[in-house]
């Protein structure tokens, strides 16, 4: 295990753990390198997290917790960017162990599709759908949802990549978690995979709203934090949204 820290509380510094590799982009933001996608850690005195990987996430999640000196057990919430399997897979099993799981209602409907569905009705939202294990229960979350995270997390609805994609923002330290509305292939920020959203127009549509707010952080699923630019790069593609 090794590690840098540099002064500035946004500074960046990662160590390995196992699976699990963290870098800090706030105070209180740790990421966690899961298989193929990235979920964040908020450490705070309530333990949130945004997204959990893959189903089968739940061990490498668990260390990371642990890495930060933090007891798994105490989780409270999750938070889903969307329902896709390899943000909302290990929800099932984090709510079986006692945390929340807040997702937007357009999403956790389509959890309960089965592989049989798929059969009836063929698409690859439906796919993605049943390869994710549906959680027992879950809270739903909307547009204008202030979650009591980060001085005040907002929901922010931005459907188009899935039906009920959020991003979610923090005033406070001027953050914003994307989830999968926007990518950073080859460090340029785009828009949502075309292939594999659902409505990519509505999806484009809905970045413009991220452009109105205030940002300085952008936080990705997939990719590294955008920590330069990010209002500028925000008005970009709200200019080519048109
Ligand atoms: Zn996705």
């Amino acid at each position: 295990m090794s590690g840098a820290i540099t002064p500035s509380r946004t500074a960046t510094w990662s160590r390995s753990c196992a699976d699990a590799t963290m870098s800090s982009m706030s105070r209180d933001v740790v990421e966690l390198q899961l298989e193929r996608v990235k979920a964040h850690l908020v450490l705070e005195p309530e333990l949130s997290l945004i997204d959990c990987g893959y189903a089968g996430s739940v061990p490498g999640i668990q260390r990371g917790i642990a890495a930060n000196g933090r007891d798994p057990a105490t989780l409270r919430r999750v938070v889903i960017t969307h329902g896709h399997p390899d943000h909302a897979g290990g929800a099932r099993d984090l709510a079986a162990g006692g945390a929340d799981i807040l997702i937007h209602p357009a999403d956790a409907e389509r959890l309960k599709i089965t592989w049989r569905d798929v059969v009836r009705q063929p698409s690859r939202g439906h796919v993605f759908a049943a390869m994710t294990p549906e959680p027992p229960h879950f809270h739903p979350i909307e547009d204008g949802d202030v979650l009591p995270m980060l001085g005040g997390l907002r929901v922010v609805h931005t459907p188009g990549h899935t039906p009920g994609s959020v991003c979610l923002y923090g005033e406070r330290d001027r953050i914003l978690f994307v989830g999968d509305v926007l990518q950073r292939r080859f460090g340029r920020v785009s828009f949502a995979s075309r292939l594999y959203s659902d409505d990519y127009a509505a999806a484009r549509r809905s970045v413009k709203r991220l452009a109105e707010l205030d940002v300085k952080t952008v936080v990705f699923s997939h990719f590294t934090a955008l920590e330069e630019g990010a209002a500028e790069t925000l008005a970009r593609l709200a200019r080519e949204v048109g």
